[in-house]
């Protein structure tokens, strides 16, 4: 446990929303886990002081939308259209993942998260076969010390529950994360399942006032309305509703998410990568919708939020220049698509307001979680420092970390993980796998060793 109270000392931090560029040199008084004051040259007190001379503290990275027990399969999908993928993890799920592998998914991939500054999350878990299975991903999660929003998948293969039960299996694993001050809990309802399933699951997550996160338009179905469409005019879209991809959704539903204040999350590494279209990022955060930032599966890519930004910021502008190239036959551009400072909001702020948890964190301010992340520029890769915002989303990457806070408690610190996290979430990983395919056989080239 940290002391009551520490002062971090020297630095330059990140202040309020990242949209507004405020850095100042102060120092940040933690107490009780939350930052209770903010300025230069604080009384130290009885407080621990931590000194930061030259370093920068930024909010912890909030990564809304990861499916984090998939790390036991660490880049096992990363050739695999996204179609393809979600079979194999359906497959898989049925068939070979036991609720110790998915607990060492959800531990080691949570720490794996953290060693990247991912301070919160939204874990999509697909693979609650059983209700053992979900018990399994929430205590990962809360060994491993993340915030963060635990969504039940309402997705997930293997199950012989029938509907009614499933809805009670979710129930009571949100009976146990109530118990967990860092977790909260979520909902994904099926966008594939019968409508009358998916609107009783939509239904959950207003009766259990949790975020909703759904896969949506990840592609059209046809010549039909799109999902969104169809969910609109029933009615099953609210402000907890947290939209997935995007890629496909038509740009009127946009200013509908605006109206209805929810949010749309983009993980550039499975929209551009599996094959499903260029990310929702500037046409969400342009209609005016809460936009976040998610890096997906572990399976896929590593959850790094700095590669996440830069992927997303220049795939935007990308897809900008090239509709600007079609319609005036030039290739030049007349001004930039979405600058560093918007990449950092959606990385952070934009991730907690989708998560329900603005006013909990995503940004340094008093008041809030002292969820932070200390960087260190020791090196030429950052020199000269000219404009810090640009560096933290240009230049910095996750080897430039030195200290990760959760609630005002150390999960990195002196450039290394806490305690024995590391060995522990490496040996958890490990052994999974080796069991996932041990119980696969290779019965399935793409996922065994
Ligand atoms: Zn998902």
């Amino acid at each position: 446990m940290s002391p009551v109270e520490v002062v971090l000392r020297g630095a330059r931090a990140l202040l309020g929303d990242p949209r507004d560029r405020k850095i100042e040199a102060v120092d940040i008084r933690i107490a009780g886990g939350v930052i209770s004051e903010i300025g230069a040259g604080l009384d130290a007190g009885h407080a621990e002081v931590v000194d930061y001379s030259g370093c920068w503290i930024i909010p912890g990275f909030v990564d809304a939308h990861q499916h984090v027990w998939q790390a036991v399969l660490r880049g096992r999908l990363a050739d695999l259209p996204h179609e393809e993928s979600e079979a194999v993890v359906r497959d898989l799920v049925a068939h070979a993942v036991a609720p110790a592998d998915v607990y060492a998914g959800a531990y080691g991939g949570a720490i794996a998260m953290l060693d990247a500054g991912i301070t919160c999350t939204f874990d999509h878990c697909d693979a609650v076969a059983t209700v053992e299975h979900g018990r399994a991903a929430v205590h990962g999660l809360h060994d491993a010390g993340i915030r963060g929003v635990w969504g039940y998948g309402f997705d997930s293969a293997g199950s012989e529950a029938g509907p009614e039960q499933r809805l009670d299996d979710a129930r009571r694993l949100k009976s146990l994360i109530d118990g967990y001050p860092l977790l909260s809990f979520g909902v994904v309802p099926y966008a594939d399942d019968d409508p009358e399933r998916f609107a009783a699951q939509i239904a959950l997550g207003a009766e259990t006032d949790a975020a909703i996160l759904t896969h949506t338009d990840a592609r059209r179905r046809g010549e039909g309305p799109a999902d969104s469409e169809t969910w609109l005019k029933a009615g099953l879209v609210s402000a907890r509703h947290v939209h997935a991809f995007c890629s496909a959704t038509p740009a009127s539903v946009f200013g509908e998410f605006a109206r209805l204040g929810c949010s749309v999350v983009s993980t550039p590494d499975i929209e551009l990568g599996g094959g499903l279209g260029y990310t929702a990022l500037h046409q969400a955060d342009d209609a005016g919708v809460n936009t976040a930032l998610g890096t997906g599966s572990q399976a896929v890519s590593s959850p790094d939020m700095f590669a996440t930004m830069r992927l997303g910021m220049q795939s935007e502008r990308m897809r900008y220049q090239q509709a600007a190239a079609v319609t005036r036959g030039t290739s030049g551009i007349s001004r930039i698509t979405l600058r560093t400072e918007e990449m950092l909001h959606f990385a952070t702020l934009g991730g907690a307001r989708a998560l329900g948890l603005g006013d909990v964190c995503g940004s340094i301010e008093v008041g809030k979680a002292a969820d932070l992340v200390v960087i260190r520029p020791a090196s030429p890769r950052l020199a000269p420092l000219v404009d810090p915002m640009v560096s933290i989303v240009m230049h910095m990457g996750v080897a430039d970390i030195d200290a990760v806070l959760v609630g005002g408690e150390f999960r990195k610190k002196n450039g290394a993980l806490t305690g024995d996290a590391a060995v522990r979430a490496m040996n958890e990983l490990d052994a999974a796998h080796a069991r996932i395919a041990s119980a696969v056989s290779g019965r399935m080239k793409e996922v065994s060793v």
